[in-house]
């Protein structure tokens, strides 16, 4: 089977439902035979962007291209673009074969050449034993790889698939996320998928674009955008952040080397913090920083000098196996820490007096 390896761009994308904007200037490129994913909370507009894709909702404004030709106005059969749809949309009363042969059959394919597709096809899914069978007689995983083997069959130039994970259980959709990464490798085809759960993108994509009220915040690597936030909400909804809101001080940003930057914070008052390589602009701005990062000690430890240490006291303490969540009130200010867990580490109880230790090369200044 020769599949294709198209690229995608989205330029200027506009769409509203009567005054309702639900997309809003979208510019996005994606790269021949990239796993994509458009990820974002709830009514964010992720499927209204992939249904655009496919042709089924239409944008009032920017262009759509697939290999650098506009296909704005092409209707959805004419796109050659596959959609595998939440509810996998397959024909109950068919066998997986007939399933999968189904848009070939129409296209007046040749038998000899259904047969050697769909053969091919089903090897490629492992379901060449199933073929007999009817939907029903198949697990939700087995459902999920005949719905993509009778979209990949007819040879789209690109795969769009509609929270392809969310009708499997749990156990099953950790299994199937590493194997619809697999199966996208062995096809090389350009797909692009929509999920709300920032796991599923960040184990199965090679790039994702966060998307929130229509407005696309910030396209890279699972690692890139943990990372390298570039605002409270990516910082947010991709991981887990604590974000302390203030102000980086005027007149307080000494220069030169070893030289500190001052970040005043209401209710926690003003960190002295070492001066990044690209210091940010006097004024209001936001510091986060992962749990993960932020070490915990008794409260008359001496810490590491390299850490920024802050005084608190526990709120609260969760026990979640492979490490423990703190609640620690530092002023007014409630951050989170966590620490990785071993047998014999005693919990800090609620109400004791803890240092919190941050590691400043893993402080991100975010823009107010
Ligand atoms: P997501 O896939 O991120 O959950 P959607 O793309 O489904 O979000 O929806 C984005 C927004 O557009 C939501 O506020 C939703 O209510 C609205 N919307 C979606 N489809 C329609 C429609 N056909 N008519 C009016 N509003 C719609």
């Amino acid at each position: 089977m020769s599949l294709n390896q198209a690229s995608l761009e989205c330029r200027h994308i506009s769409l509203s439902y009567g005054s309702t904007p639900v997309l809003r200037d979208v510019n996005l490129k994606i790269e021949p035979g990239e796993f994509f994913a458009l990820l974002g909370p709830s009514g964010s507009g992720k499927s209204t962007l992939l249904r655009l894709i496919a042709g089924f909702n239409q944008h009032q404004s920017g262009e759509l291209l697939i290999d650098g030709q506009d296909i704005s106005g092409v209707p959805p059969h004419q796109r050659n673009v596959g959609m595998v749809f939440q509810n996998y949309a397959l024909w109950p009363h068919m066998t997986v074969w007939d399933n999968v042969a189904f848009g070939l059959v129409e296209r007046r394919e040749s038998r000899d050449a259904i047969a050697r597709k769909v053969g091919a096809v089903l090897e490629l899914v492992g379901l060449q034993d199933f073929a007999r069978r009817r939907p029903g007689q198949l697990s939700g995983g087995q459902q999920q790889r005949v719905a993509l083997a009778r979209t990949v069959v007819i040879e789209p130039k690109l795969l769009l698939l509609d929270e392809p994970l969310s009708n499997l259980d749990k156990q099953l959709r950790v299994q199937m996320r590493e194997e619809l990464k697999n199966l996208q490798r062995k096809l090389g085809l350009t797909t692009i998928f929509v999920t709300h759960d920032q796991e599923e993108a960040m184990t199965t994509a090679d790039r994702m674009a966060v998307l929130d009220s229509g407005l696309l915040q910030q396209v890279g690597s699972a690692a890139g955008l943990y990372d390298y936030p570039v605002n409270r909400f990516v910082a947010g909804f991709v991981g887990t952040a604590n974000v302390l809101e203030g102000e980086v001080v005027q007149g307080e940003v000494a220069q030169g080397a070893g030289a500190s930057l001052a970040f005043k914070v209401p209710g926690l008052g003003t960190l002295q913090l070492p001066r990044p390589e690209t210091a940010p602009a006097a004024g209001p701005a936001a510091l986060a920083f992962r749990p993960h990062q932020v070490h915990i000690c008794v409260g008359d430890g001496q810490g590491d000098a390299s850490r920024v240490w802050l005084d608190g006291r526990v709120e609260s303490a969760e026990f979640l196996g492979e490490f423990s969540r703190y609640r620690v009130r530092v002023g007014e200010v409630a951050l989170v820490a966590d620490q990785p867990h071993y047998a014999g580490i005693a919990m800090f109880p609620p109400g004791v007096a803890v240092r919190l230790g941050i590691e400043p090369t893993q402080l991100r200044y975010l823009a107010a």
